[in-house]
């Protein structure tokens, strides 16, 4: 069994020093156990955080351990009355091959789900922290202007075409053309403008010339610092993630602009409302999967994968997708089926 665990902690960017490539052989199954075999590792910004002993929500991965995060897996060998070999189930083992369980915390999927990987994306974590973390926090309402970063990955796309299905002005943000003309064309945004642009901020001023209603954070950073300004009495701040900040090392350089910030929040009476998509929202699991599965089924919902073929891989495709270079929801297909 192939698994990448944690040798150091990064110190910035992640790198292949900071991980053990390791090959282990399997135990024997115990009774009412299952051997699971990884099809796909879904790979997520919240990784990097783990790999910090930063204090955070959640414990950070032990020095040896192997690294966390959700799975696609199929049943290879069952000694447990739930699971029959070959069934499909979402679990949460890791970077590696295999893993065995005593079937708690797996969720079926079935003997030949439609998609089995969308249970990484649009069905499961992404796709749901997209739809609580708009709805709820934010709140839309017809006719607003919606702006969201990381506008093609699975949150930030789904932010924008659920903003969309509800009647308002969408303006994406995202790394390169490419990313931004599929936001508009295939996504249907109003209009997507490219962070790396050098005049950024008066492109999305001009964009959003009603104003910004709903700011649907993932990347805080530059794209935050243009969309204060913009952002209108009574808007809405759902602070989902801040992936532009999770390898830096230290605080910006520069004059402290908290007070302005805090200046700005008062005189427009901004809400801006964190949250952890489990934690929080964990009991509305069943709400989401079933109008995100109406709607996929109407074709209303665009999703697409960046599939990374080869466990080998893992660690590059995590730095990729943390440094714009995926284009959808990062998964590494870790076997075949
Ligand atoms: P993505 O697959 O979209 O990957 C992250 C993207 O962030 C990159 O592809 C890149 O896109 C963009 N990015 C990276 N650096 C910068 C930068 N400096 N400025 C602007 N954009 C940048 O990620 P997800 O859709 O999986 O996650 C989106 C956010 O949601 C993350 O912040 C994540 O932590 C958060 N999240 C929070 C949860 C919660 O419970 N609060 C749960 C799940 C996710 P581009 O090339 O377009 O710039």
């Amino acid at each position: 069994n192939k698994q990448f665990t944690l040798k150091s902690r990064p110190h910035g960017a992640p790198t292949v020093d900071n991980f053990a490539l390791q090959s282990i052989p399997l135990p024997e199954l115990k009774q009412g156990e299952v051997l699971l075999r990884t099809i796909y590792l879904s790979l997520d910004p919240y990784m990097r955080g783990r790999m910090s002993d930063a204090k955070s929500y959640a414990e950070p991965v032990a020095i040896g351990e192997v690294m966390v995060g959700a799975t696609v897996c199929q049943i290879e060998q069952s000694t447990n009355d739930k699971f029959a070999v070959g069934d499909w189930v979402l679990a949460y083992t890791g970077w590696q091959e295999y893993a065995i369980s005593n079937g708690e915390g797996l969720m079926l999927l079935g003997k030949e789900p439609t998609n089995p990987s969308y249970a990484l994306g649009i069905m499961g974590m992404p796709g749901f922290t997209a739809y609580m973390g708009l709805l709820d926090i934010g709140a839309p309402k017809a006719g607003e202007t919606v702006v969201v970063a990381a506008a093609t990955g699975p949150v930030g796309a789904t932010v924008g075409q659920i903003a969309k299905l509800k009647g308002c002005k969408v303006v994406g943000v995202a790394g390169g053309s490419e990313k931004c003309q599929y936001a508009v064309e295939k996504l249907g945004f109003d209009a997507c403008i490219d962070h790396h642009s050098d005049d950024f901020a008066k492109q999305l001023t001009d964009a959003c010339d009603s104003g910004i209603d709903v700011y649907y954070e993932n990347v805080g950073g530059k794209v935050f610092d243009a969309v204060l300004p913009l952002l209108n009495t009574a808007a809405r701040v759902p602070l989902c993630g801040l992936v532009s900040q999770y390898n830096a090392t230290s605080l910006p350089d520069g004059p402290d602009r908290m007070s302005m910030l805090m200046g700005q929040i008062l005189a427009k009476r901004i809400k801006m409302q964190g949250f952890i998509i489990f934690d929080d929202y964990g009991h509305r699991y069943d709400e989401f999967a079933t109008e995100m599965q109406k709607w996929l089924s109407e074709g209303k919902i665009q999703y697409r994968e960046h599939l990374v073929d080869g466990f080998e891989n893992t660690i590059t495709a995590f730095n990729d997708m943390l440094s714009g270079k995926n284009f959808g929801k990062t998964v590494v297909q870790v076997n075949q089926p």
